[in-house]
Parts: C-alpha cells; sequence; structure tokens
C-alpha cells in the first residue's frame, strides 16, 4: 500500500515556519507583512476560500485586510481599488479571488497588480520568471508550488532524471506544474484532453500529477508502480445515500495499491495552496525590505 502523504501536517509545518519568520520580521524590522484579498459578489464558494485566507493571514501574524465589493462593481473600480494597494507600502500581496463576475476583464485585473505583489504567481511577468528559471524573485502559482514541497517530501529535493507526467495544462496548475518539474531536471510530459493513449502515457510517470477536475479518472493501472501520485483534484460527487462527497482526480482505492506515495483528497495538496499564499506573502515582505528570499 502507497504512504499517504499527509498535506495537512505537512502545510502546518509549512504555516509554523512563516509565522516563525513573520514574528521575527516584526520583531527585527518592524515589517508586518500585508496581504489584501478582493472578492467581488457573492459566490459562497469564493466566500469561504477568501474567509479562510484572511483567517490564515491572521494566525501567521500578517496584517490582514480584505475587500468585499458586491457584484455589480465595475471594472474601473476594481482597477483603482488595486492600484491603491499597489501603491500601499504596508500591503506585499494582493489576491483578487476568481472567478470575478463576467463584465470583467480577468486577464486586465491580474496584469494590474504589481509582479512584486502577486504573490498568486499569475502576472506575465512572474509566468515569465518561472519559464526562465529567474525563481530567485518570482512568485509561483500556490498549488503547483504546494505540490512540489510534497514531492520533494517523498522523492527528496533531487529529481533529476525522474519522469514526471502532468495532465492538464491550465495557467493556474498544469504548466507552472510542468516548469517547476523541468526545473528541477526531470524529463517531463504535459497531457491533456487531446492527448492520445493517456494511461499509457501516465504509466510512464514516476511522477504523476493529475489536475484534471474529473472525478477519479486516473484508474489504479493508469499508475506506475511505486510512482508518486499527486492528486490536484477537488470534485464533489453525489453518494447513493443523497449525499455528497469530495473526491480527487485519481482513483484512490485503486491507485494506492500500486503507487509508493499518493496524496488524499480532501487533506492532500488542498491545505498547500493556502500555506504557499502565506510563504508568497512572506517572500514578498521579505524582498520589499530588500532581504533575501527566505529558504
Ligand atoms: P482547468 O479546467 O483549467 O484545466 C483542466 C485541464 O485538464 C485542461 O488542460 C484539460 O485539457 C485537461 N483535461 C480535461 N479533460 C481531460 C481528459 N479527459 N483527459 C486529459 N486531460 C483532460 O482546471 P484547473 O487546472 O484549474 O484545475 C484542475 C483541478 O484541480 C480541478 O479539479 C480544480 O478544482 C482543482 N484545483 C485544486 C486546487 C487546490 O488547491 N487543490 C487549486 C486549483 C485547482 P485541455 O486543455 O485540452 O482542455
Amino acid at each position: 500500500m502507497a504512504q499517504r502523504i499527509d498535506g495537512r501536517q505537512i502545510a502546518e509545518d509549512v504555516v509554523a515556519q512563516v509565522k516563525e519568520r513573520a514574528t521575527k520580521l516584526i520583531a527585527d524590522k518592524n515589517i508586518q507583512p500585508g496581504l489584501a484579498v478582493i472578492i467581488v459578489g457573492v459566490d459562497p464558494a469564493s466566500q469561504v476560500y477568501v474567509a479562510s485566507k484572511s483567517k490564515k493571514a491572521k494566525e501567521c501574524g500578517f496584517k490582514s485586510v480584505q475587500h468585499t465589493l458586491p457584484a455589480d462593481t465595475s471594472e474601473a473600480d476594481l482597477l483603482a481599488l488595486i492600484a491603491n494597494l499597489n501603491a500601499d507600502k504596508s500591503i506585499h500581496g494582493i489576491l483578487v479571488q476568481l472567478p470575478l463576475p463576467g463584465h470583467i476583464d480577468s486577464g486586465r485585473v491580474i496584469q494590474t497588480i504589481a509582479p512584486e505583489k502577486d504573490v498568486d504567481g499569475f502576472h506575465f511577468v512572474n509566468v515569465g520568471k518561472l519559464v526562465t528559471g529567474e525563481t530567485e524573485t518570482a512568485f509561483v502559482p500556490c498549488t503547483p508550488a504546494g505540490s512540489m514541497i510534497l514531492i520533494e517530501r517523498v522523492r527528496g529535493k533531487d529529481l533529476s532524471g525522474l519522469t514526471a507526467v502532468v495532465v492538464g495544462r491550465s495557467n493556474i496548475v498544469g504548466k507552472p506544474m510542468a516548469s517547476l518539474l523541468l526545473g528541477a531536471n526531470c524529463t517531463v510530459t504535459v497531457a491533456h484532453s487531446r492527448t492520445k493513449d493517456l494511461p499509457a502515457v501516465c504509466r510512464t510517470a514516476d511522477i504523476l500529477v493529475a489536475a484534471v477536475g474529473r472525478p477519479e479518472m486516473v484508474k489504479g493501472d493508469w499508475v506506475k508502480p511505486g510512482a508518486t501520485v499527486i492528486d490536484v483534484g477537488i470534485n464533489r460527487i453525489s453518494t447513493p445515500d443523497g449525499k455528497t462527497r469530495l473526491v480527487g482526480d485519481v482513483d484512490f482505492a485503486e491507485a494506492e495499491k500500486v503507487a509508493g506515495a499518493i496524496t488524499p483528497v480532501p487533506g492532500g495538496v488542498g491545505p498547500m495552496t493556502i500555506a504557499l499564499l502565506m510563504a508568497n506573502t512572506l517572500v514578498s515582505a521579505y524582498l520589499a525590505a530588500g532581504l533575501e528570499r527566505p529558504r
């Protein structure tokens, strides 16, 4: 049976370290990391995410500001708020919760965030830095960055020569995940909806990352024996008793019989995403203070 990768515990470790470093930054330099989270509209899932991000920021000792804007907020007003936060020295990270209402151009909003405060890592400057290997000053998107920590916990820091397959090519998960694995000297294949014989491609993977959004799509016989399986997917499915439950993109019951290590859903990648948001905000505060990125 595969080792279960305990994302909750590892995320707690990350948050504890962030908190310790934030406390020291405040004591030594009188700089309190600040995170501003913006939500437009009342989407219940987004509200839950935003509330947990703000709460975690407070837990870390950060200044935590939440801007809750009505669904009919104009794009101009949202851009003006971002411009104010860009200029606010007490704010080191700005996060705009996606999706935004249809009348707002998400791309324009993301590109308005100052790259040095773009703790989600979606700005073209940060995307470019990741792809070109300028990781000292880059902000890497939180979900793939967190997944990378989970992989390193199992495989160690040296991933050289391992074969990695990333299923999914979104800008927020699949592509940055592939860039990180490539940067770590893996041989990387990015699979997607047009990939031929996906099971055979997946079976080549020493490290298999599923970021698809299809419940339990990756079956046990798609997994190479001993592989490290990172399940990014979060899907809510109905159960026969009329309730619902969360499952990943991997058929966990099947895959855990074959894999060497595997993340559960929930309790795997999910908690890492928010932990890495805190870590990115801390990094931003360090860099703004002219300090080196903490390791
Ligand atoms: P997207 O919908 O943006 O991307 C999905 C990708 O999967 C696309 O590249 C698509 O291919 C590919 N795909 C879809 N169907 C298939 C298929 N049958 N075979 C192979 N590839 C397929 O999703 P995200 O990247 O945003 O999210 C993926 C999953 O991760 C979701 O379940 C989401 O909820 C979850 N997630 C979890 C997070 C966390 O914190 N744990 C954070 C972010 C996302 P194509 O490009 O060809 O259409």
